[in-house]
């Protein structure tokens, strides 16, 4: 938190998470009844208040937001994003969607583009689910070394697990296994979005199931809300319940600062 980043958003998911702000059991249709015809850039899409927060990342009607650009354009864009369009110390966040999903084969190209020489440490933001595929485990393995003077490079993944409070069946969003073996590529953490005590107790056993399996790093509690209306509600509390159990709390920087505006 705090760290000049740019996030390249990709499109597609393996879940809809239309459970996030709603009644257990319920699931959100707020996004669904946006007329994907109105909008013709992302930023003027309406922000939900339930459901997946990034539904214009997965959705099929809304594909024609999402620019299919090749590996030189993409670069181009990301640095352009830059405040001093060179690398100095900013990550580069790589999410979704869900960011591990056929994408992978496309980042080596990516990563090893003349612009993207000087970038020192990627994020992949991912929903925990997907197994790494063999060519980019080797790849991760040794992008670190790619370049002389770059051993400080870093790999972690940012591992957003998702609870029953997202609407998704425990036994298709808790993979221990997938997660464990991130270790072997980057550094590694769990995050997990809490509405409510329920919420925690579903923490608790999904730690214990990624605890069995092998996973070692910590652990964050994240407050609910992508609107500022609805993170205040919790944000406190949240905090409270980290300190708990020995935990750490990941604040939504952005609701506060920018008010969850597109492009923040
Ligand atoms: S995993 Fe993430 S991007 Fe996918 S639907 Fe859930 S919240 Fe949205």
């Amino acid at each position: 938190m705090g760290v000049p980043s740019v996030f390249l958003r990709t499109f597609g998911c393996n879940f809809k998470c239309q459970g996030f702000g709603m009644p257990r059991g319920e699931l959100s249709n707020e996004a669904e009844n946006i007329d994907p015809s109105k909008y013709t850039e992302y930023k003027s899409l309406p922000l939900v208040s339930t459901g997946c927060d990034s539904y214009a990342s997965w959705d099929p009607r809304f594909k024609h937001l999402s620019p299919l650009l090749d590996t030189g354009a993409i670069a181009d864009a990301i640095v352009d994003t830059l405040p001093h369009k060179e690398w100095k110390d900013e990550h580069l966040v790589i999410t979704g969607g869900e960011p591990l999903l056929g994408w992978q084969k496309q980042y080596p190209d990516l990563l090893d583009h003349p612009k993207m020489d000087k970038l020192k440490e990627i994020t992949f933001e991912t929903n925990g689910t997907m197994r790494l595929t063999k060519d980019f485990k080797e790849y991760l393995k040794n992008w670190k070394w790619k370049h002389e003077g770059f051993i400080d490079r870093e790999i972690t993944f940012s591992v957003s697990a998702k609870l029953p409070v997202s609407g998704e069946p425990w036994k298709d969003a808790i993979k221990p296994t997938v997660v464990a073996e991130y270790q072997d590529y980057g550094y590694v953490y769990l995050k997990f979005v809490i509405t409510n005590e329920q919420d925690l107790a579903d923490a608790e056993r999904a730690v214990e199931e990624y605890q069995a399996a092998g996973f070692e790093g910590p652990v964050y509690l994240m407050p609910v809300g992508g609107v500022e209306s609805v993170y205040s509600l919790n944000n406190r509390k949240v905090a409270e319940l980290a300190m708990k159990k020995g935990w750490r709390y990941s604040d939504r920087l952005q609701v506060p600062l920018f008010k969850n505006e597109w492009g923040t």
